[in-house]
């Protein structure tokens, strides 16, 4: 039998936290190895089945900025959309847009960058340039009925810009949010935030007018601060954590094999302190091992790496 952790409530906890997976999406996207559509439908399906309720399934980018990525119709195509409570794809302009909604997608995701630099490397835009570019996709977006989630990028730290003020990185959010965004989703890219700085930025967009239940967070584990900013985001009443199954997916703009907090190491602990997730731990820890074999890939994720060993 699989070690579980033990009971203990932790003060100042939601009772229950969803899970946002973006392995299929973020982790792959970020792989080097080029994952065959069927195993793609495989990891999701094994996902959903393990009881998470929002797994990010694909991006409808051009496939020349993300070759991994190109099979995201036939990928839609092999998968039930209603099999979760949220199955969003990533679109990253009106022509991703075009292309999810001729595929009968529920929901989106845009991605939005809090610094000029990274604006500029990802999106060759500026960022006043890059709502302006948004504003037509959500627009859509909404008068289709679909949810958009908005994430935010370099919220904590940028690799050309060092430190990002906080009042900048508000402001950004806070623009996502009036495009009609019904959720941020603040990213720590290269993974250097510090709690701090987390529950810095959440009173900064509760000032705002964003409050922490239209927020999301997402860490990566580059410096090790993953699990500790999620506890910090928590504890401010975030209740939507991002979080990639194995800890797929290195970092992209860091020399390491570190990328997004592994999405079993949070389930150990969000269930070790009682908060509800619905996610059957056992079933991921082995969906996570088995994907990891699928890459060649040693999983980055602690509790997968204690005990999918010991899994009969
Ligand atoms: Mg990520």
């Amino acid at each position: 039998m699989t070690r579980l952790p033990q009971v203990e409530p932790a003060p100042g906890m939601p009772a229950k936290v969803t899970v946002y997976e973006v392995g299929p999406r973020d982790g792959l996207q970020n792989e080097s190895a080029i994952v065959p559509v069927e195993v793609k439908a495989q990891f999701v399906n094994r996902l959903v089945a393990a009881g998470l309720p929002a797994v990010e399934v694909t991006s409808f980018v051009h496939p020349r900025w993300v070759p991994q990525l190109a099979d995201a119709e036939q990928l839609v195509d092999a998968l039930d959309l209603d099999a979760a409570d949220r199955m969003p794809v990533l679109v990253p302009n009106e022509r991703g847009l075009e292309r999810a909604l001729a595929k009968g997608v529920r929901e989106i995701a845009i991605f939005a960058s809090a610094t000029e630099s990274f604006a500029a490397r990802n999106l060759n835009r500026s960022m006043d340039e890059q709502y302006a570019m948004f504003e037509p996709v959500v627009r859509r977006a909404l008068q289709e009925g679909l949810r958009v989630r908005g994430y935010l990028s370099m919220c904590f730290g940028d690799p050309w810009e060092g430190d990002v003020p906080v009042g900048q990185v508000v402001e950004a959010g806070r623009r996502l949010i009036e495009l009609g965004c019904s959720e941020l989703s603040l990213g720590d890219t290269i993974g250097v935030g510090t709690p701090g700085q987390v529950e810095r930025l959440l009173a900064g967009l509760a000032e705002a007018g964003v409050g922490a239940e239209q927020v999301a967070v997402h860490f990566h584990d580059t410096y090790g601060q993953a699990l500790a900013n999620a506890l910090t985001a928590m504890r401010c009443g975030v209740t939507v954590i991002d979080a990639a199954a194995g800890g797929l997916g290195g970092c992209p703009y860091a020399e390491s094999a570190t990328g997004n907090l592994a999405t079993e190491d949070l389930v150990w602990q969000l269930h070790g302190m009682g908060v509800a997730t619905g996610v059957d731990l056992p079933a991921l820890i082995e969906t996570s091992a088995w994907m990891a074999a699928q890459i060649g890939k040693q999983p980055a994720s602690r509790v997968v790496t204690a005990l999918a060993p010991n899994l009969t």
